[in-house]
């Protein structure tokens, strides 16, 4: 499981946390067991790197965010996570022996 409990919420991060700091952005894949529909693994992908300076730079990415199934945010580590899902149609091997 991807997580770390630096992580945040970017919803719940104000501007000014985020203000004159540079962040890249990772967009991460979560493949879903098709069964429970927890994470079977996860794919991480660098999109590319921004700098938060104005109030219209921290609109844009909250902007952006909206269309993932959830962003995150590591201020610590300059880290945004975007996240979405899918089913490659894969099954947990405990899964497979609850059937
Ligand atoms: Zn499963």
């Amino acid at each position: 499981m991807i997580g770390s409990l630096l992580k945040k919420s970017l919803s719940e991060v104000k501007f000014e946390e985020l203000k004159g700091k540079g962040f890249e952005l990772i967009l991460v894949v979560e493949m879903l067991c098709e069964l429970c529909e927890k994470p079977l693994d996860a794919r991480k992908k660098f999109l590319r790197k921004i700098q938060i300076l104005s109030r219209e730079d921290h609109q844009n990415i909250l902007n952006r965010a909206r269309v993932h199934d959830r962003a995150e945010v590591d201020i610590e580590d300059g880290k945004i996570y975007f996240y979405d899902r899918d089913f490659p149609g894969d099954i947990h091997p405990e899964c497979i022996e609850k059937l």
